[in-house]
């Protein structure tokens, strides 16, 4: 029961911070946040996604790639240049390490405007640090397993965010249907996507790149926007005119009242 209960809280920990910190805050700038706030979601940040964590900048500058050339031959990981998702996944790695690890630069407007905190992000990537998480999750299961079989969930917990990019990455640009006439060819996998956070109703965001709610029709649910709405209501956030929407009106109306 414990480790079920850890591989279901790290699975959900490490979507919310990668879709609400990395994505929606990092690379979209939907919303802003005081430093100490900042700071906090970045360390959270750091501890559910582990194993995996990967770099704001290097992901945001792969991620405004993945907009602006979405499904063509330049796009960080489209499922339709590759012929099987092993295959995205390395080239995805390959261009995150361009400008995680190599210094590149990419063009200016690519970058810029992403949260930084040098230590932690050093830290964070280091191979003695992954392999110290080994060593946390490695405990976990030695001290709460109750049965050997068990031990075939360690694993996920090292790639636990690679597993998101793939499913979020493959998925979304290949199956589900379209709101959207988008020039790329992403899709909405799901109708409630409380798998992964909302990040499968890829056609309605890149329909939409800056919109804070992922999910467009009556039907369809983004368990994250509530989070943030609720992170607005409370003054954590503050929502940037770009990310459009009556909701984020209403809120900010309400703030400055
Ligand atoms: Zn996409
Ligand atoms: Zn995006």
């Amino acid at each position: 029961m414990a480790v079920a209960i850890f591989v279901v809280s790290h699975w959900v920990a490490a979507v919310f911070f990668q879709s609400f910190f990395l994505h929606r805050h990092g690379a979209h700038r939907m919303f802003t946040m005081s430093k100490p706030w900042e700071r906090l979601f970045h360390l959270g940040t750091f501890v559910a996604m582990g194993a995996s964590y990967l770099d704001p900048r290097g992901y945001a500058i792969i991620h405004r790639l993945h907009h602006a050339y979405s499904d063509t031959v330049r796009d960080p990981h489209s499922p339709h240049h590759h012929p099987n998702v092993w295959a995205m996944m390395w080239h995805t790695r390959d261009e995150y390490c361009r400008y995680a690890h190599r210094g590149e630069q990419p063009e200016a407007r690519f970058d810029g405007d992403i949260p930084s905190w040098p230590w932690l992000d050093r830290i964070g990537q280091r191979w003695a640090t992954r392999i110290a998480w080994l060593g946390v999750y490695t405990t976990f299961y030695m001290v709460f397993a109750t049965s050997w079989w068990q031990l075939v969930f360690l694993p996920t917990h090292m790639v636990m965010g690679p597993i998101h990019g793939a499913i979020v990455n493959w998925c979304g640009h290949r199956y589900g249907y379209r709101n959207f006439a988008t020039a790329d060819r992403s899709r909405n996998t799901l109708l409630w996507d409380l798998l992964m956070g909302g990040e499968l109703f890829q056609n309605n965001h890149h329909r939409h790149p800056n919109r804070a709610n992922f999910a467009a029709r009556t039907f369809e649910i983004d368990p994250i926007y509530p989070v943030m709405r609720l992170l607005s209501w409370i003054g954590v956030i503050s929502w940037r005119a770009s990310a459009d929407g009556a909701a984020v009106r209403s809120d900010n109306a309400q703030r400055a009242a």
